[in-house]
């Protein structure tokens, strides 16, 4: 453990006992380098520890992190603000905790960030989906990303018509 007075990884335990009903072990410690003295509570892993269900069943634990580097990802060198990536990221760890107790499917948290990439981004959310195509086969995103592309489509007049011959 780190101390926290001088930053050394270097103590020892000099007493354990049971803490808040059994539920917790406290230790005392001290460390080697500056005699600084802590404590440190173990606790059995709950409440925090939402697990992600992948597409081959497989399990890991909830990442923020990964969340944020897919929206990257699907941002690249795009004007977006970071702190419109980093709000999009708490929104949905807010969200996913308060929604899901223990388990959340990929695809479930996959749906919310194309939704959100949606409003931000069409080309960050267009992006986003081709990679979840690439590597999560999610069907129903493609559909979606094939929506915008249309939709962006006839935003733009005579895009359209682009490359069709000239009448005549
Ligand atoms: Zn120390």
């Amino acid at each position: 453990m780190i101390c926290p007075a001088c930053g050394a990884n270097d103590d020892r335990v000099i007493d354990s006992r049971a803490s808040e009903g059994g539920k917790a072990i406290r230790r005392r410690r001290v460390c080697n380098r500056c005699n600084k003295r802590f404590t440190t509570y173990e606790r059995v892993e709950t409440a925090g520890r939402l697990m992600v269900i992948k597409r081959d069943g497989s399990r890991q634990a909830f990442d923020p992190q990964k969340i944020l580097a897919g929206i990257e990802a699907a941002c690249g060198k795009l004007p977006i603000p970071s702190e419109a990536k980093a709000r999009i990221v708490e929104e949905i760890d807010e969200e996913l905790h308060r929604e899901f107790e223990r388990e959340v499917p990929a695809l479930t948290i996959g749906e919310r960030v194309a939704e959100r990439l949606r409003k931000l981004n069409q080309v960050a959310y267009v992006r986003f989906v081709s990679v979840y195509k690439e590597f999560h086969g999610l069907d129903q995103l493609i559909d979606a990303a094939h929506d915008v592309r249309e939709q962006a489509r006839a935003e733009v007049p005579g895009q359209g018509n682009l490359f069709t011959p000239p009448e005549g």
